[in-house]
């Protein structure tokens, strides 16, 4: 619809009114509803998912079923009508459970999809609020900032050094600086390229610096992403290395099941065994070794896993990373927001040697600014004045407040207020300050200057500026930042009334104090500003940020979040380490580190300027003894995650902002925050915390262990089955003995009973003692830790006791074959249905409440009734070739059955 318009070349007022949209207050929210149902969502439409019929039509596709198939045809065309039937009915049922196991994977994996959608900064009805960016429409008032990916085609009415990278669309990597003045040119807009549309920003791309308003003048496929792109894919890496490595090991088990096979019809027919049995015996057995339901279930077992991540707030962007987590050796993590709550209030301030105190609670503005407990009156200081100005002045954060009706009683009614910021938390409370200051103060000036220039913070600075101007045309620069770093900048201060050189005895006094307040955990902020001559727009921080006034300094507390302590212990438990790394003061930052209990002895912060000055192989012997490191920047990071991973560490690393994306990228699990983080570094990170939380890394790290153990536990399950299949046909077989199991029992084991309880052990609780182990090592061998011993040893002693049965039932009466054939059988499904709750434990059986999987339970339980629908029910009897049991037999079995796993439990509970 938009599409013909001539954006660039309008005028940006003209623009928001052509969308019908107002440049302070954007869209009210019944137009954006409107115009959503009029234009659609603001989505790149996906590639079609493939329907049902295929999903179920792809469970018969592998070689196990092609196997079957054949066998089919030929037990057809032998005339065994009814076994080729029930092959087939096997079949189908063990199709539907893929089926419904691919669906249930394949929903978890969209649902997961659907949470990672990006959110966008809009303005409505003259509000600030964060939506997903699909519901933007035409018209719409969008904010972006360094960081964010720009959420459709909008027509820029302000940018404040806004530079966007456009390589998504234009293949070009260097960023653009965008302005807001329409574009004056001859050319219609339609043939400007888009490189060159400088007011524009297009859906995709990247904001790598500075800040932005626009308006939304197209949407979804109609963008110019859009067009050229009818498919985004962003399909990440959607299988694990394990996955992969499960796959090979498949084929390599494929041939030995051929072999075996070989082996067992040779053995077979020797001992004059027909032809035609010993096939569909061999072809049962191949189809018993290869264990086809393994792939299935460890997709489900990590797309549940995944779910229950969800559920603990931690989204996973790449499925391999699921692996990962569980080998985690490290983790570093911010501490604003992530170890602390981000919920800023200035407690105190320092201005010209005097301490002053602000009295007070969270964003609530009512409090005071006290010296010696007695209210200041800022109107009667200049130098707070001033500092207040600054706070306010150079703040691009809003504070909000709202009103809760409460009802007392039926009738009255009371209104709680509550105050809320939006922005940047370390902003919102310098709002709070100013206003608590400010109050009842009658301030001419204030409203009155017009910003005219920003210089954004950023870590690396560690500062803020903007360029005030007043209707006398006076310019201002205020800034605010870290008190060295600013210091560094200052050639003159407030001190007492007057304003003084900045000498090296009055630099020592302010840092003395800034000193005092970050030894009380206390977040330090200085202020500064300067007259302005001979500015121009756009000159460089550098050029700007110098030869300042000093003003003073404010501390604010950001109290540690409640469970954090909890969780950094549980983490050493698990041989993990806990590392803080901030851009905050060194002493603020080991004030933190000692009241959640990570730095628990002397020693162990180091400082961004000390990592400048190491080697990497300094850097390599430092990191095993450091736990905090403040006033790092963001390529300190990356350095910092390197010389881990030289030492062996596997290394989880959190991040916020764009610079932080390489770290996040480099690490072996990149976490982003949810709430603060950027979408570049939410692009770059395998891990989102959606409540930007420390402890929510340690639940994932605790799922992680835990989806990789229930994997473990599933295929020592399958495979301890599978080797117990094949030895009882094998030895009876080089024992000369009869087929102690008919094929369509092989199949029937194999594909119905043992598949519902695997998949219950993937779904399966962590054991107890799951976070007071060290990390497995990356390199571990799925079968190491002794699985492939167990594997192989209750496989063995199935596949025994099975013939054992079978020998000691047939002895007693040789000729009546079913009737031992039914033992074997009732003796294998029964062993394995026993064996599936040692598989629960990395100890022993006896160490697991055996009710404690409940979906395990009924498994097992649905498992238990198909067998003894096949051994009594008439119909089934002649198909299984079965027969009913008597109670006797029924000893024989349970004794038998339960042999593997109590003697190995007892052996493995005395071990341990
Ligand atoms: P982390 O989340 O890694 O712990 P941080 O929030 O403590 O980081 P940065 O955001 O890099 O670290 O801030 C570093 C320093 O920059 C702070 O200690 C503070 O002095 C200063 N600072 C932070 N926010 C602002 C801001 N909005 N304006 C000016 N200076 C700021």
């Amino acid at each position: 619809m938009h599409s013909t318009r001539q954006w660039p070349k309008l005028a940006a007022m003209e623009t928001a009114a052509l969308l019908g949209s107002d440049p302070a207050q954007g869209l009210t929210h019944r137009e954006a509803e409107s115009r959503m149902k009029k234009y659609g969502p603001n989505q790149l439409k996906e590639a079609k998912q493939a329907s049902l019929l295929l999903v179920f039509l792809s469970q018969f596709k592998d070689m196990m079923v092609g196997i079957l198939i054949v066998a089919t045809i030929i037990s057809f065309f032998l005339g065994e009508y009814l076994d080729a039937i029930a092959i087939l009915a096997i079949m189908f049922l063990n199709g539907i459970l893929g089926f419904i196991q691919e669906v249930r994977a394949e929903r978890s994996l969209q649902a997961l999809k659907s949470l990672a959608s990006p959110m966008t900064k809009v303005v409505r009805e003259g509000k600030q609020q964060i939506i997903p960016a699909s519901q933007l429409v035409p018209g719409d008032l969008v904010l972006i900032e360094a960081g964010d990916r720009v959420p459709a085609d909008l027509r820029l009415i302000q940018a404040n050094r806004l530079e966007v990278e456009e390589s998504a669309l234009t293949g070009e990597s260097v960023p653009v600086s965008k302005t807001d003045k329409s574009l004056v040119t001859a050319a219609s807009a339609d043939q400007i390229p888009l490189g060159d549309q400088h007011n524009m920003a297009f859906m995709g791309t990247l904001v790598s610096g500075g800040t932005g308003k626009g308006v939304v003048v197209k949407t979804g496929m109609i963008t110019e992403i859009g067009k050229i792109a009818h498919l985004i894919n962003e399909a990440e890496q959607s299988t694990t290395p394990l996955q992969h490595r499960l796959e090979q090991m498949g084929k390599i088990l494929i041939v030995v099941a051929v072999c075996l096979t070989a082996v067992v019809i040779w053995a077979g027919v020797m001992h004059g065994h027909d032809l035609m049995t010993m096939f569909l015996a061999g072809v049962s057995l191949a189809v018993a070794a290869i264990p086809e339901g393994l792939p299935a279930i460890v997709t489900i077992a990590l797309a549940l896993g995944v779910q229950r991540m969800i559920r603990r707030n931690a989204l996973v962007r790449k499925l391999p990373s699921v692996e990962t987590l569980g080998c985690a050796s490290v983790i570093c993590s911010d501490k604003t927001g992530t170890l602390t709550q981000n919920k800023m209030t200035v407690t105190q301030a320092s201005i010209g040697g005097v301490r002053y105190d602000v009295t007070g609670n969270g964003y609530d503005p009512t409090g005071q600014i006290l010296v010696e407990n007695k209210p200041v009156d800022p109107s009667k200081n200049e130098s707070l004045r001033l500092l207040l100005h600054i706070a306010e002045r150079c703040n691009n954060a809003q504070l909000v407040r709202e009103e809760q009706k409460q009802r007392k009683l039926l009738v009255l009614a009371s209104f709680q207020e509550s105050w809320s910021i939006i922005g940047d938390p370390t902003e919102g409370a310098l709002l709070v300050l100013a206003a608590k200051g400010f109050a009842g103060m009658k301030r001419p000036q204030a409203g009155q200057a017009a910003r005219i220039d920003e210089l954004p913070f950023d870590s690396d600075r560690k500062m803020m500026s903007v360029v005030d101007c007043t209707p006398d045309k006076k310019l201002t620069l205020y800034t605010k930042g870290a008190t060295e770093a600013l210091l560094a900048r200052c050639s003159k201060i407030h001190w007492r009334g007057e304003v003084q050189p900045l000498t090296s005895q009055l630099r020592e006094q302010v840092l003395f104090h800034a000193e005092q307040m970050a030894k009380q955990a206390l977040r330090v902020l200085g202020f500064a500003y300067k007259p302005l001559i001979g500015y121009k727009p756009g000159m460089a921080a550098l050029q700007l940020e110098n030869d300042l006034v000093f003003v003073g300094m404010a501390g604010m507390i950001d109290p540690p979040r409640a469970e954090v302590k909890d969780a950094i212990y549980q983490c050493r438990q698990a041989g993990i380490k806990t590392v803080m790394i901030t851009g905050d003061h060194k002493i603020t930052a080991e004030a933190i580190g000692r009241q959640i209990g990570l730095l628990t002895h002397e020693g162990g912060v180091l400082e961004g300027r000390d990592l400048s000055q190491m080697s990497d192989e300094e850097l390599c012997r430092s990191v095993e003894k450091a736990s905090v490191y403040a006033r790092v920047s963001p390529e300190h990071k990356l350095r910092i995650v390197r010389a881990m991973q030289q030492n062996g560490h596997v290394v989880a690393m959190t991040g916020d902002g764009v610079n932080d994306a390489p770290a996040i990228k480099l690490a072996d699990i990149g976490i982003a925050m949810g709430i603060t983080g950027t979408d570049v570094t939410k692009e770059a990170s395998d891990l989102v915390l959606r409540d930007d939380n420390f402890s929510t890394i340690v639940s994932a790290v605790e799922e992680g262990r835990n989806i990789y153990d229930n994997i473990r536990k599933f295929i020592r399950y399958l495979l301890a089955s599978n080797v117990g299949e094949i030895l009882v046909m094998f030895f009876a077989m080089m024992m000369g003995l009869p087929l102690p199991l008919v094929p369509i029992q092989i199949l029937w084991v194999n594909l119905v009973t043992d598949g519902l309880p695997a998949m219950a052990l993937g779904v399966d609780t962590a054991e107890s003692n799951i976070m007071e182990q060290n990390p497995r090592k990356k390199t571990e061998n799925i079968f190491g830790r002794g699985l492939g011993w167990k594997i192989i040893s209750r496989g063995f002693l199935i596949g025994a006791m099975t013939l054992a049965a079978f020998w000691l039932t047939l002895r007693e009466n040789p000729d009546d074959l079913v009737h031992a054939q039914t033992v074997s059988f009732a003796t294998l499904v029964l062993a394995q249905l026993i064996h599936v709750f040692d598989c629960r434990s990395e100890r022993s059986v006896f160490h697991r409440n055996p009710f404690g999987n409940m979906y395990l339970i009924w498994a097992v339980l649905s498992s238990l009734v198909l067998m003894i629908g096949v051994i009594y029910l008439k119909p089934m009897q002649e198909i299984f070739t079965t027969t009913g049991l008597s109670f006797r037999d029924w000893a024989l079995v349970f004794v038998a059955a339960g042999v593997p796993t109590f003697v190995a439990g007892i052996g493995g509970a005395l071990k341990k």
